[in-house]
């Protein structure tokens, strides 16, 4: 027997993935760790748990937004296991799931899940479950990058860390939640907390270190001084302005469009422009 639990991380063909999710198998059941947004891919994840040829024990979530638990219903597959998040995430994802419809409907097609299954089983900040040699433990961080954020430690000696969405590993970001106070002191309260060696696997990219934590943070912070300094009395100039300076802090095409939905939500939270549109 093994003491270490065995991590799988879906997909498995990495190049360009939207979503990750994990399986963290155990020797005698696996525990997931979030699920894709599409349906093709949480059914390629199913397959891939059906493979290991172990029950499936739990769903432990990181945070509250869709592309995290959209495919609940193809990873579950009937199966009635505790979906394990904080109350804040739980009562979060029930309150926005019509307004996620609405926008990733259109989006996604049938891709979204006609059915979403939701969490179900509470668990209090610094709560551990235990599953063989397997032992996690969530951090409840509240509001941060989405609005209720709860990354699982695995393991007694901390040194995996299941992120969520606190950093991203070279990818352009989501911020039109509005929490990026809490997110920013969230990312200095994590950064001091697990200092040594220790692997973060995130929600988008990775496995990540802690130096992606200074990224983290410049990133956001290079994103509110770009929408703050933007000329909003011409608004679509001050989109392409903020999207060029993005794109010179990180040169990439890569959820590009996570940040340019942010945009204009931002700039209505500073008081920029009128309130307008609702991000996913
Ligand atoms: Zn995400």
């Amino acid at each position: 027997m093994s003491n270490e639990p065995t991590i799988h991380r879906f997909p498995v063909d990495h190049e360009g993935a939207f979503v990750n999710a994990y399986l963290v198998e155990t020797e005698s059941g696996v525990v997931a760790v979030d699920s894709l947004l599409t349906v093709s891919e949480s059914r390629v994840m199913r397959r891939g748990l059906a493979g290991l040829g172990k029950p499936l024990l739990a769903v432990l979530l990181t945070h509250s937004h869709p592309d995290h638990y959209g495919g609940l219903s193809e990873l579950l597959a009937g199966e009635d296991v505790p979906v394990v998040a904080p109350q804040g995430v739980i009562d979060t994802i029930v309150r926005d799931d019509p307004l996620k419809e609405q926008i990733l409907r259109p989006m996604f097609g049938d891709e979204w899940a006609a059915e979403r299954r939701f969490p179900n089983t509470p668990i209090g900040d610094g709560e551990s479950l235990e599953f063989d040699e397997a032992v996690f433990t969530v951090v409840d961080l509240g509001p941060s990058e989405s609005p209720w954020d709860s990354p699982w430690i695995l393991g007694r000696d901390e040194r995996i860390v299941f992120l969520g969405d606190q950093v991203y590993d070279q990818r352009h970001c989501f911020l039109a939640d509005g929490f990026w106070e809490e997110w920013l002191g969230n990312i200095e309260m994590l950064r001091a907390r697990f200092s040594g060696e220790v692997l973060f696997l995130v929600g988008h990219g990775g496995p990540v270190g802690p130096d992606a934590f200074e990224w983290q943070r410049r990133y956001i912070e290079t994103f509110l001084d770009a929408v703050g300094t933007a000329d909003w009395s011409r608004p679509e100039q001050a989109h392409a302005a903020v999207v060029a300076r993005m794109k010179h802090y990180l040169p990439s095409d890569e959820l590009q469009f996570l940040m340019e939905l942010s945009i204009e939500p931002v700039a209505a939270q500073l008081g920029l422009t009128a309130p307008g549109s609702p991000g996913t």
